[in-house]
Protein backbone atom coordinates (compact mmCIF):
# COMPACT_ATOMS: atom_id res chain seq x y z
CA UNK A 1 0.00 0.00 0.00
CA UNK A 2 1.25 3.57 -1.02
CA UNK A 3 1.60 6.41 1.24
CA UNK A 4 0.00 8.76 -0.23
CA UNK A 5 1.80 11.77 -1.59
CA UNK A 6 5.51 10.43 -0.82
CA UNK A 7 8.12 9.50 -3.26
CA UNK A 8 8.49 5.66 -3.15
CA UNK A 9 12.40 6.40 -2.95
CA UNK A 10 11.74 8.25 0.35
CA UNK A 11 9.44 5.70 1.74
CA UNK A 12 12.12 3.26 0.50
CA UNK A 13 15.15 5.14 2.48
CA UNK A 14 12.81 5.62 5.73
CA UNK A 15 11.61 1.98 5.30
CA UNK A 16 15.77 0.99 5.51
CA UNK A 17 16.71 3.22 8.01
CA UNK A 18 13.81 2.34 10.23
CA UNK A 19 13.89 -1.44 9.97
CA UNK A 20 17.71 -1.56 10.76
CA UNK A 21 17.58 0.81 13.38
CA UNK A 22 14.21 -1.47 14.89
CA UNK A 23 16.49 -4.67 14.75
CA UNK A 24 19.15 -3.83 16.35
CA UNK A 25 17.05 -2.46 19.05
CA UNK A 26 15.17 -5.83 19.15
CA UNK A 27 18.81 -7.23 19.11
CA UNK A 28 19.23 -5.39 22.83
CA UNK A 29 17.05 -7.39 25.46
CA UNK A 30 15.67 -4.96 27.73
CA UNK A 31 13.24 -7.56 28.96
CA UNK A 32 11.64 -5.75 32.10
CA UNK A 33 12.75 -7.13 35.02
CA UNK A 34 15.54 -6.51 35.34
CA UNK A 35 15.37 -3.92 32.21
CA UNK A 36 19.35 -2.61 31.35
CA UNK A 37 17.52 0.15 29.87
CA UNK A 38 20.98 2.31 29.76
CA UNK A 39 22.29 -0.09 26.84
CA UNK A 40 18.92 1.00 24.46
CA UNK A 41 19.79 5.23 25.83
CA UNK A 42 23.61 4.44 24.95
CA UNK A 43 22.69 3.13 21.74
CA UNK A 44 20.68 5.47 20.83
CA UNK A 45 23.02 8.71 21.88
CA UNK A 46 25.69 6.59 19.15
CA UNK A 47 23.17 6.27 16.79
CA UNK A 48 22.16 10.23 16.72
CA UNK A 49 26.19 11.07 17.04
CA UNK A 50 26.86 8.81 14.06
CA UNK A 51 24.11 11.04 12.08
CA UNK A 52 25.79 14.32 13.30
CA UNK A 53 22.90 15.09 15.30
CA UNK A 54 24.44 15.55 19.29
CA UNK A 55 23.53 16.98 22.01
CA UNK A 56 21.01 13.89 23.62
CA UNK A 57 21.98 13.15 26.86
CA UNK A 58 21.48 9.94 29.13
CA UNK A 59 19.90 10.56 32.12
CA UNK A 60 18.01 9.00 35.40
CA UNK A 61 18.91 6.42 38.02
CA UNK A 62 20.14 3.57 38.70
CA UNK A 63 22.89 3.37 36.81
CA UNK A 64 21.72 0.52 34.87
CA UNK A 65 18.01 2.38 33.96
CA UNK A 66 18.50 5.33 32.19
CA UNK A 67 16.58 7.27 29.63
CA UNK A 68 17.74 9.07 26.93
CA UNK A 69 16.55 12.43 26.01
CA UNK A 70 17.77 14.71 22.85
CA UNK A 71 16.66 18.01 22.22
CA UNK A 72 16.18 20.51 18.88
CA UNK A 73 15.87 24.13 19.70
CA UNK A 74 15.09 26.16 16.50
CA UNK A 75 15.92 28.94 18.45
CA UNK A 76 12.65 30.66 17.03
CA UNK A 77 9.56 30.83 19.58
CA UNK A 78 7.13 28.64 19.35
CA UNK A 79 5.94 25.25 21.01
CA UNK A 80 7.52 22.15 22.06
CA UNK A 81 7.00 19.03 20.94
CA UNK A 82 7.88 15.81 22.99
CA UNK A 83 8.23 12.70 20.63
CA UNK A 84 7.92 9.53 23.50
CA UNK A 85 8.51 5.81 23.54
CA UNK A 86 9.75 3.08 25.81
CA UNK A 87 12.78 1.22 25.71
CA UNK A 88 11.60 -1.71 27.92
CA UNK A 89 9.82 -4.65 26.89
CA UNK A 90 8.02 -7.90 28.01
CA UNK A 91 9.97 -10.73 28.44
CA UNK A 92 9.58 -13.80 26.28
CA UNK A 93 9.37 -17.46 26.42
CA UNK A 94 11.77 -18.29 23.37
CA UNK A 95 10.29 -22.02 22.93
CA UNK A 96 6.93 -20.90 22.19
CA UNK A 97 8.13 -18.68 19.17
CA UNK A 98 8.67 -18.96 15.06
CA UNK A 99 12.06 -16.78 15.47
CA UNK A 100 14.18 -16.09 18.41
CA UNK A 101 12.63 -13.14 19.86
CA UNK A 102 15.78 -10.87 20.69
CA UNK A 103 17.00 -11.86 16.88
CA UNK A 104 15.18 -8.72 14.93
CA UNK A 105 15.02 -10.84 12.18
CA UNK A 106 13.79 -8.55 8.88
CA UNK A 107 12.30 -12.05 7.02
CA UNK A 108 8.56 -11.74 4.72
CA UNK A 109 8.16 -7.41 5.03
CA UNK A 110 8.14 -8.11 8.70
CA UNK A 111 10.84 -7.02 11.50
CA UNK A 112 10.06 -9.71 14.26
CA UNK A 113 11.01 -9.64 17.39
CA UNK A 114 9.72 -8.72 21.01
CA UNK A 115 9.25 -4.82 21.25
CA UNK A 116 8.24 -4.83 17.74
CA UNK A 117 4.77 -3.16 18.22
CA UNK A 118 5.60 -2.86 21.89
CA UNK A 119 7.14 -0.66 21.24
CA UNK A 120 10.98 -0.29 20.29
CA UNK A 121 9.19 0.24 16.83
CA UNK A 122 8.18 3.71 17.85
CA UNK A 123 11.56 4.33 19.86
CA UNK A 124 12.93 3.42 16.11
CA UNK A 125 10.26 5.71 14.07
CA UNK A 126 10.19 8.65 16.24
CA UNK A 127 14.27 8.53 16.44
CA UNK A 128 14.16 8.32 12.05
CA UNK A 129 11.49 11.10 12.42
CA UNK A 130 13.87 13.51 14.26
CA UNK A 131 17.35 12.53 12.75
CA UNK A 132 15.17 13.42 9.44
CA UNK A 133 14.21 17.09 10.82
CA UNK A 134 17.52 17.64 11.93
CA UNK A 135 19.44 16.71 8.99
CA UNK A 136 16.96 18.85 7.42
CA UNK A 137 18.34 21.93 9.78
CA UNK A 138 15.99 21.29 12.35
CA UNK A 139 12.32 22.60 13.38
CA UNK A 140 11.18 25.59 11.54
CA UNK A 141 9.85 27.39 15.30
CA UNK A 142 9.71 25.59 19.09
CA UNK A 143 11.20 23.04 20.39
CA UNK A 144 11.35 19.25 18.71
CA UNK A 145 12.26 16.79 21.94
CA UNK A 146 13.24 13.02 21.59
CA UNK A 147 12.58 10.38 24.20
CA UNK A 148 13.14 6.45 24.82
CA UNK A 149 12.21 5.66 29.07
CA UNK A 150 13.07 3.34 30.67
CA UNK A 151 10.88 0.99 33.31
CA UNK A 152 7.13 1.61 31.73
CA UNK A 153 6.13 -2.37 32.11
CA UNK A 154 6.69 -2.70 35.50
CA UNK A 155 6.93 0.96 36.52
CA UNK A 156 8.26 0.35 39.22
CA UNK A 157 12.04 2.69 39.49
CA UNK A 158 11.05 5.37 37.44
CA UNK A 159 11.83 6.35 33.81
CA UNK A 160 8.98 8.67 32.92
CA UNK A 161 8.03 9.19 36.09
CA UNK A 162 11.85 9.37 37.44
CA UNK A 163 12.14 12.51 34.61
CA UNK A 164 8.95 14.70 35.28
CA UNK A 165 9.73 14.54 38.84
CA UNK A 166 13.31 15.10 38.34
CA UNK A 167 14.09 17.02 34.44
CA UNK A 168 11.31 18.54 33.93
CA UNK A 169 13.87 21.13 32.55
CA UNK A 170 14.17 18.07 29.69
CA UNK A 171 10.76 16.64 29.13
CA UNK A 172 8.07 19.19 29.84
CA UNK A 173 6.79 20.05 26.80
CA UNK A 174 3.01 22.02 24.80
CA UNK A 175 2.47 18.29 23.39
CA UNK A 176 3.27 14.90 23.80
CA UNK A 177 2.78 12.16 21.68
CA UNK A 178 3.14 8.55 23.03
CA UNK A 179 2.57 4.87 22.52
CA UNK A 180 -0.99 3.33 22.67
CA UNK A 181 -3.38 4.69 20.09
CA UNK A 182 -3.28 4.85 16.27
CA UNK A 183 -4.67 1.51 15.53
CA UNK A 184 -7.48 1.33 12.09
CA UNK A 185 -11.09 -0.29 12.74
CA UNK A 186 -12.90 -1.02 9.72
CA UNK A 187 -16.92 -0.77 10.11
CA UNK A 188 -19.93 0.58 7.63
CA UNK A 189 -17.43 1.53 4.98
CA UNK A 190 -14.88 3.72 7.21
CA UNK A 191 -11.53 3.36 8.45
CA UNK A 192 -11.57 4.74 11.76
CA UNK A 193 -8.29 5.83 13.92
CA UNK A 194 -8.24 5.53 17.34
CA UNK A 195 -6.77 8.63 19.24
CA UNK A 196 -6.51 8.21 22.58
CA UNK A 197 -6.19 11.50 24.73
CA UNK A 198 -6.72 10.15 27.98
CA UNK A 199 -6.87 6.58 30.47
CA UNK A 200 -8.08 5.13 32.75
CA UNK A 201 -7.03 4.41 36.43
CA UNK A 202 -6.79 1.28 38.42
CA UNK A 203 -8.28 0.63 42.35
CA UNK A 204 -7.72 -2.54 42.43
CA UNK A 205 -8.82 -4.15 46.13
CA UNK A 206 -9.38 -7.25 48.17
CA UNK A 207 -12.27 -7.98 50.00
CA UNK A 208 -11.09 -10.34 53.39
CA UNK A 209 -14.09 -12.46 54.15
CA UNK A 210 -14.36 -13.43 58.08
CA UNK A 211 -15.62 -16.84 59.30
CA UNK A 212 -15.41 -18.91 62.00
CA UNK A 213 -13.07 -22.08 62.00
CA UNK A 214 -14.31 -25.64 63.11
CA UNK A 215 -14.47 -29.09 62.06
CA UNK A 216 -16.16 -29.55 58.49
CA UNK A 217 -17.77 -32.76 59.85
CA UNK A 218 -19.63 -30.47 62.00
CA UNK A 219 -22.51 -28.44 60.15
CA UNK A 220 -21.88 -24.33 60.89
CA UNK A 221 -25.31 -22.93 61.42
CA UNK A 222 -23.41 -19.70 60.44
CA UNK A 223 -20.32 -18.15 59.76
CA UNK A 224 -19.21 -20.22 56.92
CA UNK A 225 -16.70 -17.71 55.25
CA UNK A 226 -16.84 -19.28 51.71
CA UNK A 227 -20.30 -19.20 51.89
CA UNK A 228 -19.95 -15.36 53.05
CA UNK A 229 -17.54 -14.66 50.54
CA UNK A 230 -20.16 -16.36 47.21
CA UNK A 231 -22.68 -13.92 48.57
CA UNK A 232 -20.19 -10.93 48.33
CA UNK A 233 -19.14 -11.95 44.42
CA UNK A 234 -22.25 -12.48 43.21
CA UNK A 235 -23.20 -8.90 45.20
CA UNK A 236 -20.67 -7.27 43.70
CA UNK A 237 -20.99 -8.61 40.27
CA UNK A 238 -25.08 -8.12 40.56
CA UNK A 239 -24.34 -4.51 41.36
CA UNK A 240 -25.90 -1.53 38.69
CA UNK A 241 -22.88 0.86 38.48
CA UNK A 242 -23.65 4.26 37.51
CA UNK A 243 -23.40 4.89 33.39
CA UNK A 244 -20.97 7.58 32.07
CA UNK A 245 -21.02 8.39 28.83
CA UNK A 246 -18.72 10.95 28.13
CA UNK A 247 -16.42 12.12 25.55
CA UNK A 248 -14.10 9.18 25.85
CA UNK A 249 -16.86 7.35 23.66
CA UNK A 250 -19.16 9.82 21.77
CA UNK A 251 -16.85 9.00 18.56
CA UNK A 252 -16.36 5.29 18.83
CA UNK A 253 -20.10 5.21 18.98
CA UNK A 254 -20.81 7.90 16.10
CA UNK A 255 -18.18 6.40 13.63
CA UNK A 256 -18.24 2.86 14.75
CA UNK A 257 -21.88 1.56 15.24
CA UNK A 258 -23.81 0.83 11.52
CA UNK A 259 -26.98 0.81 13.36
CA UNK A 260 -28.86 4.31 13.84
CA UNK A 261 -31.25 3.41 15.97
CA UNK A 262 -28.66 1.64 18.47
CA UNK A 263 -26.43 4.27 18.37
CA UNK A 264 -29.25 6.90 19.82
CA UNK A 265 -29.47 3.96 22.74
CA UNK A 266 -25.87 4.22 23.26
CA UNK A 267 -25.72 7.66 23.72
CA UNK A 268 -29.05 7.68 26.11
CA UNK A 269 -27.88 6.58 30.01
CA UNK A 270 -31.49 5.48 30.29
CA UNK A 271 -31.43 2.48 27.41
CA UNK A 272 -27.74 2.24 27.20
CA UNK A 273 -27.04 -0.22 29.36
CA UNK A 274 -29.14 -2.50 27.59
CA UNK A 275 -27.67 -1.44 24.31
CA UNK A 276 -24.42 -2.47 24.91
CA UNK A 277 -25.48 -6.04 25.27
CA UNK A 278 -27.35 -5.83 22.02
CA UNK A 279 -24.32 -4.00 20.56
CA UNK A 280 -22.71 -7.11 21.86
CA UNK A 281 -24.65 -9.78 20.03
CA UNK A 282 -23.68 -7.47 16.66
CA UNK A 283 -20.27 -6.77 17.33
CA UNK A 284 -18.23 -8.43 20.39
CA UNK A 285 -15.20 -6.43 19.79
CA UNK A 286 -16.73 -2.89 19.46
CA UNK A 287 -18.98 -3.71 22.40
CA UNK A 288 -15.46 -4.83 24.39
CA UNK A 289 -13.93 -1.31 23.25
CA UNK A 290 -16.63 1.14 24.70
CA UNK A 291 -18.39 -0.95 27.59
CA UNK A 292 -15.11 0.06 29.56
CA UNK A 293 -15.80 3.60 28.67
CA UNK A 294 -18.84 3.65 30.01
CA UNK A 295 -18.01 3.92 33.50
CA UNK A 296 -16.28 1.40 36.18
CA UNK A 297 -16.25 -2.54 36.73
CA UNK A 298 -16.06 -4.93 39.56
CA UNK A 299 -14.00 -8.01 38.04
CA UNK A 300 -13.87 -10.46 40.88
CA UNK A 301 -10.72 -12.66 39.50
CA UNK A 302 -8.86 -14.80 42.95
CA UNK A 303 -10.80 -16.21 45.39
CA UNK A 304 -8.97 -17.79 48.13
CA UNK A 305 -9.52 -19.55 51.47
CA UNK A 306 -6.71 -19.65 54.22
CA UNK A 307 -8.23 -23.15 54.81
CA UNK A 308 -5.38 -25.91 54.17
CA UNK A 309 -7.69 -28.61 54.49
CA UNK A 310 -10.91 -29.73 52.97
CA UNK A 311 -12.32 -30.66 56.57
CA UNK A 312 -11.39 -27.04 58.01
CA UNK A 313 -13.68 -24.41 58.07
CA UNK A 314 -11.12 -21.28 57.13
CA UNK A 315 -11.41 -18.00 59.84
CA UNK A 316 -11.26 -16.02 56.04
CA UNK A 317 -11.93 -15.92 52.51
CA UNK A 318 -10.40 -13.56 49.63
CA UNK A 319 -11.99 -11.90 46.92
CA UNK A 320 -9.10 -10.25 45.24
CA UNK A 321 -11.32 -7.59 42.09
CA UNK A 322 -9.83 -5.31 38.99
CA UNK A 323 -11.17 -2.37 38.81
CA UNK A 324 -10.59 0.43 36.46
CA UNK A 325 -11.55 4.05 36.91
CA UNK A 326 -12.47 6.27 33.98
CA UNK A 327 -10.34 9.53 34.06
CA UNK A 328 -11.74 11.80 36.32
CA UNK A 329 -12.56 9.38 38.55
CA UNK A 330 -11.66 8.36 42.29
CA UNK A 331 -11.01 5.48 44.51
CA UNK A 332 -13.67 7.35 47.07
CA UNK A 333 -16.27 6.84 44.39
CA UNK A 334 -15.25 2.76 43.72
CA UNK A 335 -15.54 2.53 47.55
CA UNK A 336 -19.08 4.06 48.06
CA UNK A 337 -20.38 1.43 45.61
CA UNK A 338 -18.72 -1.48 47.11
CA UNK A 339 -20.41 -0.37 50.33
CA UNK A 340 -24.07 0.25 48.43
CA UNK A 341 -23.41 -3.36 46.86
CA UNK A 342 -22.76 -5.16 50.12
CA UNK A 343 -24.88 -3.20 52.29
CA UNK A 344 -27.03 -5.81 53.73
CA UNK A 345 -25.30 -8.56 52.44
CA UNK A 346 -24.51 -11.02 54.98
CA UNK A 347 -21.26 -10.78 55.33
CA UNK A 348 -17.92 -10.08 57.38
CA UNK A 349 -15.59 -7.80 55.56
CA UNK A 350 -13.13 -5.53 55.15
CA UNK A 351 -11.41 -3.71 52.31
CA UNK A 352 -8.15 -2.99 51.11
CA UNK A 353 -6.26 -1.37 47.97
CA UNK A 354 -4.05 -4.12 46.45
CA UNK A 355 -0.68 -2.13 45.15
CA UNK A 356 -1.02 1.66 44.39
CA UNK A 357 -4.20 3.54 43.59
CA UNK A 358 -3.99 5.10 40.07
CA UNK A 359 -6.01 7.55 39.55
CA UNK A 360 -6.81 7.53 35.32
CA UNK A 361 -6.23 11.27 33.32
CA UNK A 362 -6.83 13.02 29.93
CA UNK A 363 -5.79 16.32 27.80
CA UNK A 364 -8.38 18.23 25.67
CA UNK A 365 -9.55 17.23 22.57
CA UNK A 366 -9.85 18.57 20.34
CA UNK A 367 -6.63 20.91 20.02
CA UNK A 368 -4.04 22.28 18.16
CA UNK A 369 -2.17 18.83 18.34
CA UNK A 370 -5.39 16.84 17.62
CA UNK A 371 -5.97 19.30 14.35
CA UNK A 372 -2.10 18.50 12.91
CA UNK A 373 -2.44 14.72 13.33
CA UNK A 374 -5.96 14.49 11.61
CA UNK A 375 -4.70 16.87 8.90
CA UNK A 376 -1.54 14.50 8.64
CA UNK A 377 -3.50 11.15 8.58
CA UNK A 378 -6.19 12.64 5.81
CA UNK A 379 -3.02 13.40 3.39
CA UNK A 380 -1.53 10.11 3.69
CA UNK A 381 -4.66 8.67 4.06
CA UNK A 382 -7.18 10.36 2.44
CA UNK A 383 -10.25 8.40 3.26
CA UNK A 384 -9.14 7.65 7.24
CA UNK A 385 -11.30 9.11 10.20
CA UNK A 386 -9.99 10.24 13.62
CA UNK A 387 -11.74 8.86 16.42
CA UNK A 388 -11.21 10.01 20.27
CA UNK A 389 -11.09 7.46 22.91
CA UNK A 390 -9.45 6.42 26.25
CA UNK A 391 -7.37 3.95 26.52
CA UNK A 392 -8.74 1.30 29.32
CA UNK A 393 -5.17 0.30 30.23
CA UNK A 394 -1.98 2.50 31.53
CA UNK A 395 0.73 4.33 29.50
CA UNK A 396 3.61 6.85 30.57
CA UNK A 397 0.91 9.60 28.96
CA UNK A 398 -0.13 9.59 32.41
CA UNK A 399 2.84 10.82 34.33
CA UNK A 400 3.32 13.84 32.29
CA UNK A 401 -0.52 15.06 32.40
CA UNK A 402 -0.29 14.54 36.05
CA UNK A 403 2.80 16.57 36.80
CA UNK A 404 2.08 19.16 34.00
CA UNK A 405 -1.28 20.23 33.71
CA UNK A 406 -1.23 22.16 30.56
CA UNK A 407 0.42 19.29 28.42
CA UNK A 408 -1.78 17.78 25.81
CA UNK A 409 -0.43 14.12 25.81
CA UNK A 410 -2.28 11.97 23.24
CA UNK A 411 -1.86 8.01 22.46
CA UNK A 412 -1.06 7.52 18.31
CA UNK A 413 1.52 5.61 16.09
CA UNK A 414 -0.67 5.04 13.08
CA UNK A 415 -0.69 1.69 10.87
CA UNK A 416 -1.06 2.05 7.55
CA UNK A 417 -1.91 -1.72 6.22
CA UNK A 418 -2.35 -3.93 9.16
CA UNK A 419 -5.59 -2.60 11.47
CA UNK A 420 -6.28 -3.44 15.58
CA UNK A 421 -7.40 -6.75 14.60
CA UNK A 422 -4.06 -7.93 13.27
CA UNK A 423 -1.54 -5.86 15.72
CA UNK A 424 -3.25 -5.65 19.16
CA UNK A 425 -3.12 -9.27 19.82
CA UNK A 426 0.93 -9.33 18.94
CA UNK A 427 1.15 -7.06 22.02
CA UNK A 428 2.93 -9.20 24.85
CA UNK A 429 2.19 -12.47 22.92
CA UNK A 430 4.34 -14.55 20.82
CA UNK A 431 5.68 -13.85 17.36
CA UNK A 432 5.28 -9.61 17.93
CA UNK A 433 6.27 -8.48 14.68
CA UNK A 434 5.52 -5.21 12.21
CA UNK A 435 5.59 -4.69 8.78
CA UNK A 436 8.47 -2.70 7.36
CA UNK A 437 5.83 -0.55 5.53
CA UNK A 438 3.81 0.16 8.89
CA UNK A 439 7.13 1.25 10.58
CA UNK A 440 8.26 3.40 7.66
CA UNK A 441 4.52 4.88 7.90
CA UNK A 442 4.92 5.59 11.72
CA UNK A 443 8.43 7.17 11.25
CA UNK A 444 7.09 9.74 7.94
CA UNK A 445 4.01 9.98 10.02
CA UNK A 446 5.66 11.22 13.06
CA UNK A 447 7.94 13.32 11.09
CA UNK A 448 5.09 15.36 9.40
CA UNK A 449 2.96 15.91 12.53
CA UNK A 450 5.95 17.36 13.98
CA UNK A 451 6.88 19.45 10.87
CA UNK A 452 3.38 21.15 11.46
CA UNK A 453 3.21 21.59 15.13
CA UNK A 454 6.38 23.31 14.91
CA UNK A 455 5.95 25.28 11.65
CA UNK A 456 5.09 28.48 13.26
CA UNK A 457 5.11 29.97 16.63
ZN1 LIG B 1 4.16 -0.22 25.70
Amino acid sequence: MDIAGVDNAVVAEVEREASELLSALIQIDTSNPPGDETKVAEFMAAWFAERGVDGGQIVGEPEHRRSFVLRLESGRPGPSLLLLAHEDVVPANAPDWQVPPFSGLIRDGYVWGRGAVDIKNLVAAHAVAAARIARAGGPAAGTLVYACTADEEEGSVGGARWLVANRPDLVRTDYVINEGGGHFLERAGRRVYLLESGEKGTAQFRITVKGEAGHASVPLRSGNAVIAAARVVEALVSHRLPLVIDGSSEDLVRLLVDSPALRERLRDPKTARDALVDLARRDVQLADMIEPLYGFAFSPTIVASNSVAVNVYPTQVEVSVDCRMLAGHDEQEVLTEVRTALDGVEADWDLVWIGPVVRGNSSPYPSALSAAIRGTLRRFVPEAELANSHSVGFTDSNWFRAAFPDTIAYNFAPHLVEGYDEVTPRYHNVDERILVRDLAFQALFAESVAREVLSRP
